[in-house]
């Protein structure tokens, strides 16, 4: 199979042209399959050291890069700060200057200032994954993503995605906003104008300040975490009284199509943004399966940036 992904690294979204996104959601497509048939390609990154670099927390995206690069024969290591020396004050450079010696080769990076992982991939000689920075991006969750809704709906092209919630604070928002741009998906932002950036114009994006006409007819309707931890000041009301206006619930969904899909990347707070009643119904819901997504989806990361590796030693 001729290279999907021509980059050395996966650090955004934006910018990644629509056959390559479409290269990698194909590819991760197959890794679905392999998953679900219980094989694994052990060969593919026999060899190959893995490095999970977290400066924030992670459940889904850690877990599942290590599984990923376990079902590759890769040798998958997590370093999280609060056991590495970044917790005694080592700069990003100094640890990148330990990654290089260690002979890293591939390095997956979340950091909560936007551009960190841009700023490691200069320094060292591995390929840098962006699992996470600040605001800014967070690439396999929208390749992971726009995979389950490929497979939901067949398509990308012409959906109506309604991206709701705390879109200012969010990295998923915005990988998500380019990559269903960039594949000609019609994208709108809901939420309260205190929770969305001005910038929302220039991304290409509809904007309303309403659940029921921002998800009327909707395809897909993909909810939000509310981000206390990075909210300077109370940009919101109450959690209840969030939840009452820009909370998912049976009524609000209502005016989506009658087939339309619920997205969460996690983690959830339930009864905030999302009522567990519709989290959980498996009619609905295709949250599980974004989690499964996430698995095949940098698998295919893996794969490519391994094989840059090769090309470029
Ligand atoms: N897990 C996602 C992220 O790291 C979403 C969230 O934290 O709300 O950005």
């Amino acid at each position: 199979m001729s290279l999907p992904y021509p980059h050395r690294h996966l650090l955004a979204i934006e910018g990644l042209e629509p056959p390559y996104i479409a290269g990698l959601l194909d590819l991760a497509e197959s890794y679905a399959l392999l998953n679900r048939s219980g094989k694994t390609q052990r060969d593919l990154l026999r060899g190959r050291t893995l490095i999970n670099l977290f400066f924030e927390d992670s459940t889904r995206t850690r877990t599942s890069f290590e599984l990923a690069g376990k079902r590759l024969g890769a040798d998958v290591i997590n370093m999280s700060v609060a056991t590495s020396s970044v917790s005694k004050g080592e700069t990003l450079l100094d640890t990148a200057a330990t990654l290089n010696a260690m002979n890293c080769d591939l390095l997956v990076v979340r950091h909560g200032q936007s551009g960190a992982p841009a700023l490691l991939a200069q320094k060292v000689s591995a390929a840098v994954i962006n699992a996470g920075d600040g605001t800014h991006e967070h690439p396999t969750q929208a390749l992971l993503d726009a995979l389950t809704i490929r497979r939901r709906k067949g398509r990308l092209e012409g959906l109506t995605v309604a991206i709701c919630g705390d879109i200012l604070h969010s990295r998923v928002a915005r990988s998500n906003i380019h990559l269903l741009t960039a594949m000609n998906a019609r994208v709108r932002v809901v939420g309260p104008p205190t929770l969305i950036p001005a910038e929302a114009a220039r991304l290409g994006v509809e904007v309303f300040h309403d659940m029921r006409s921002g998800l009327r007819d909707a395809d897909v309707v993909m909810m939000l975490r509310l981000q206390r931890e990075r909210m300077a000041a109370g940009l919101v009301p109450s959690s209840r009284e969030f939840f009452r206006f820009w909370g998912l619930d049976a009524e609000k969904l209502a005016a989506a199509k009658p087939d339309a899909i619920v997205m969460h990347p996690g983690p959830m707070n339930r009864g905030v943004e999302i009522d567990s009643a519709i989290a959980d119904d498996p009619a609905r819901s295709v949250i599980g399966e974004q989690v499964e997504m996430g698995v095949a989806v940098r698998m295919a990361v893996l794969d490519v940036l391994s094989r840059q590796l090769l090309r470029n030693a």
